[in-house]
């Protein structure tokens, strides 16, 4: 019932699905107590402009983890569904109305009005607790529910946008596609997280009693994580970079027969290496992304000799301004909330007072992966952000049915999460990892050396500091 392993970074590979398992998400397979069908109501026009008119609320990391560290008394579980529920309608609304702008005959795609009906099904899910408080342990649980289907209808947006604006293509420029899809996507991840913060932080924390066996355990096991609902105060990239390099390593092998190596030069002196506090599914697909075009390029290079070096470089310790918070170690980049995001991030910082990481983390980290795969001819570099841009398969993709593009869909299709288990074709791993990077502030930045290889450097901020 509550798919929620089938998500962006869509986790392929084992450890990382038992991160997730142990963190009480993989609650695919035993429905929540509550079994009562979801209520939904007719969501009308003036609905979507009302709730669309209210402000935004930027989102920060700090919001997420405000809440306390699971497990949660009843209260601020509770606390935590209020909030959940006081920013999602708007966000909903938001997004209904952006897809209306778009042109007319785009909007009737099947698959870009799919795409609308599902946020229109979402809302009207909602719309029946908009009004009033979660007062009752009873409430929340339906309420939780009502996240898990909005996460699960919401599973496959971005194969289906992508599978969209590609039949609809003639009357849609790719700038106007970039621009779309770029806000769209990135107020997307917000929605998400929200979403599966509050999922997450309920299923590790309601009582023993009221779980099943089985949950139970999971749940005992969330309590004692470095994690706080969806984050993880003591993320290690190295152990994502390994379990991406072979999840796209057999990728590659499937398609070429080859699979190139891969050195992680990590010099943190801890014995556990560079830790810092993030949202690990990010991670995981940004990197999935980024190794997956190192890796093409190299086999397509012919350079498989040359191992893929990647670099992890510890951001160092920020100075603490007067009020004891360190500067800047929270941002967001959600277009549409960014607009209202002017400096309110910090006081949250010093709000979030009741969780603490078990070891000291790093602010961030940026990470750098050099590959001799040839690099990016000047012409392709332009080209670099737009949402389907791509050079792979090309001499198929120049016809009319775009094949290189089909391909990766249909790849994406065949799993039934957005990610992708195709190496490439897409064109949406550089913007799309991009979007993921700058949420909390990061950033991705590529050098080409034409005719040697590429350096991708990713940077990301940590929740910074949580006394
Ligand atoms: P896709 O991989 O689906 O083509 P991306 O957005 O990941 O989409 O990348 C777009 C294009 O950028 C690729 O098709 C490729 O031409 C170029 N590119 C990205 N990374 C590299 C790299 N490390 N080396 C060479 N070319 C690259
Ligand atoms: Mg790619």
């Amino acid at each position: 019932m509550l798919e929620i392993l089938s998500r962006p970074g869509s986790c392929k590979t084992s450890s990382i699905r038992l991160q997730w398992r142990k963190l009480n998400l993989n609650v695919s397979t035993q429905p929540l107590r509550s079994s009562r069908g979801l209520k939904t109501v007719k969501v009308t026009d003036g609905d979507v402009a009302r709730l669309a008119a209210k402000p935004l609320h930027p989102l920060t990391l700090a919001d997420l983890v405000k809440h306390g560290r699971p497990p949660l008394e009843t209260p601020a579980l509770l606390s935590s569904a209020n909030f959940t529920l006081s920013i999602l309608p708007g966000r909903l609304a938001h997004r209904i109305q952006s897809l209306r702008n778009l042109p007319y005959i785009v909007v009737a795609n099947p698959n870009v009005s799919k795409i609308h009906n599902n946020y229109l099904h979402s809302l009207g899910t909602l719309l029946p607790y908009a009004e009033r408080q979660i007062e009752t342990l009873e409430d929340e649980i339906q309420f939780t529910e009502v996240m898990a289907n909005l996460v699960q209808t919401h599973a496959n947006t971005i194969s289906i946008l992508a599978r969209g604006f590609l039949e609809a293509r003639r009357y849609i420029s790719p700038r106007e596609v970039t621009r779309f899809l770029d806000e769209h996507l990135r107020a997307r991840i917000g929605t998400r997280l929200v979403a599966e913060q509050h999922i997450a932080l309920h299923f590790s924390s309601i009582p023993h009693a009221e779980l099943s066996e089985s949950h139970a355990q999971e749940s005992q096991a969330a309590r004692q994580s470095s994690y706080i609902g969806i984050i993880d105060t003591q993320l290690r990239p190295a152990d994502i970079i390994r379990n991406c390099e072979s999840f796209v390593g057999e990728i590659c092998e499937l398609r070429y027969g080859v699979r190139p190596t891969l050195s992680i030069n990590d010099p943190c002196d801890s014995p556990h290496g560079t830790t810092f506090a993030h949202v690990p599914v990010h991670l995981e697909y940004i990197l999935t992304e980024l190794l997956k075009n190192a890796f093409r390029a190299t086999i397509e290079k012919g350079m498989e000799r040359e191992p893929v070096e990647v670099t992890i470089a510890p951001a160092p310790e920020e100075p603490e301004n007067a009020d004891g918070v360190h500067e800047g170690a929270i941002s967001t980049h959600d277009q549409g909330a960014v607009d209202a995001a002017s400096g309110a991030n910090k006081p949250e910082v010093a709000a979030a007072a009741n969780v603490r990481p078990l070891e000291k983390s790093t602010p961030g980290v940026t990470i750098r992966i050099r590959d001799r795969g040839g690099g990016i001819s000047p012409e392709n570099y332009a080209k670099l952000w737009e949402y389907g841009f791509t050079t792979f398969n090309e001499d198929q993709a120049s016809d009319a049915a775009g094949n290189g593009n089909m391909d990766a869909l249909n790849a994406i299709s065949g799993v039934g999460g957005d990610g992708g288990s195709s190496l490439a074709g897409l064109g949406y791993g550089l913007p799309l990892g991009r979007a993921y990077a700058e949420y909390f502030g990061g950033g991705i930045a590529v050098q080409s050396l034409w005719g040697w290889g590429t350096d991708v450097y990713l940077s990301l901020r940590g929740v910074g500091r949580i006394e």
